[in-house]
């Protein structure tokens, strides 16, 4: 019988999941190629760390440690997917596929706000890279000027927060590296716009305040309320008045990646409502899995995109495979119930809403990492624990 080929598009969680959860029969039956801008896979769950050059443990890891040595890996960019003749395009080529799994993450939403190129993002490595050395270059000028840093964060989601704490951590590091004074050590901040009245609206307000109190024990300066009408360079500007900033970090929203968000494919803002089985609409041989697919909640809504889901998706989706490959029936719809979120806010501090319970404190920081570690082994074994 001729081998089917599989093609998947992006080596993030969702993608990797599926590749890491496949058994050696399947790589008997298939052929399976992964398709990714870069060579290696990250933790984007920890690229606020990347964006402040924090000290974490191992967040980039080459697709060759540890995908199968079976899977054809190709470090391309995908721009067309033709479905009709499945023929999946890159800048240098073309992939004709049997089997395709469009896994290709999140991009920055800028919600066509006016002088949004004022802006940096935390959307991929190696943006997240260059926040880093952008910091380190201003922070340098500011001291020899003495003229102090203003960095803004605009968007007091996950990512804005545990961006903020990192950030606010790191500037007080630096200030007490190169021994500033405290008069000119006040003048480096970092500011925090959320447009809702209180941080974390999923959280009791409870836990809200502890999350917005911890902040502001780092030094975090938050804006609540506050509504972000346009960027200019080097300022905010808010539905009344504005801010001025050296450095300017969206992380107002994401959607999903281009590669589905700018094609003919029925989608939402990149996310395509995917059947119980992953598949796109009206498709047995294309599936969408982690953060360009849309799944239904059961409550007439879709839950909202999180490595946790891109995971489960991939799992389950290997799986399916299994048993495509096989010939054999396969009943079994996607099912998802989420375990919780959980905020990092600096090294040693989270705030959590886990199976139901509320924690704040060192505990929750524990388990993030925990969860971080977990998927290390899931990629490289045991080692990947102490990684
Ligand atoms: C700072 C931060 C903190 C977060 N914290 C949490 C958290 O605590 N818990 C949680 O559950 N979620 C969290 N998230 C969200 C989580 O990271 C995403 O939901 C998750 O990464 C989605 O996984 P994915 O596999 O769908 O996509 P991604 O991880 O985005 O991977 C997609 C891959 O596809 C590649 N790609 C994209 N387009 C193309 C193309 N055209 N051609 C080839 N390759 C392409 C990309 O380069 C990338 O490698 C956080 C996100 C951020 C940014």
């Amino acid at each position: 019988m001729k081998r089917k080929k599989i093609i998947v598009i992006g080596a993030g969680y969702a993608g990797i999941a599926f590749l890491k959860s496949l058994d050696e029969e399947c790589f008997r039956l298939g052929d399976f190629t992964i398709i990714n801008k870069n060579s290696y896979h990250y933790h984007s769950t920890m690229l606020h760390k990347v964006a402040t050059a924090e000290k974490s443990g191992k967040i980039m890891f080459d697709l060759r440690e540890f995908l199968h040595p079976e899977i054809k890996i190709i470090q391309q960019s995908v721009t067309d997917i033709d479905e009709k003749n499945h023929i999946v395009t890159t800048e240098f080529g073309t992939f004709n596929y049997d089997y395709l799994v469009v896994a290709a993450g999140f991009e920055k939403e800028s919600f066509n706000l006016k002088g949004i190129e004022n802006a940096m993002f935390i959307d991929s490595y190696i943006q997240s890279g260059r926040i880093a050395e952008v910091i380190k270059r201003k922070f340098d000028k500011a001291v020899e000027s003495g003229a102090g840093l203003n960095i803004a964060v605009c968007g007091g989601g996950l990512t804005g927060i545990e961006f903020a704490a990192s950030c606010a951590n790191m500037l007080k590091n630096k200030c007490e590296f190169h021994r500033l004074s405290s008069d000119l050590a006040a003048k480096f901040n970092v500011h925090l716009i959320s447009s809702t009245p209180r941080l974390l609206t999923f959280f009791s307000e409870k836990l809200s305040k502890k999350t917005a109190d911890k902040l502001e024990n780092l030094g975090v300066k938050i804006m609540h309320n506050t509504r972000i009408s346009s960027l200019e360079k080097g300022r905010v500007n808010f539905n009344e008045g504005g801010l001025d900033a050296d450095l300017i970090v969206w992380t107002a929203g994401v959607k999903g990646a281009s590669i589905v968000s700018d094609s003919d494919v029925e989608n939402e803002r990149g996310r395509v409502k995917v059947d119980p089985k992953l598949h796109a609409p009206d498709s047995t041989d294309r599936f969408y899995i982690g953060d360009v697919s849309a799944v239904s909640d059961g409550k007439g809504g879709f839950y909202p995109p999180t490595a946790q889901i891109a995971c489960e998706q991939g799992a389950y989706l290997a799986r399916e495979f299994k048993a495509i490959l096989t010939n054999s029936a396969f009943d079994e719809p996607f099912k998802f119930k989420s375990n919780g979120v959980i905020c990092s806010i600096g090294h040693t501090y989270a705030t959590a809403q886990i199976l139901g319970f509320e924690m704040a404190g060192f505990l929750p920081s524990i388990l993030k990492t925990m969860v971080e570690k977990k998927w290390n082994v899931k990629l490289l074994g045991l080692k990947g624990a102490f990684l």
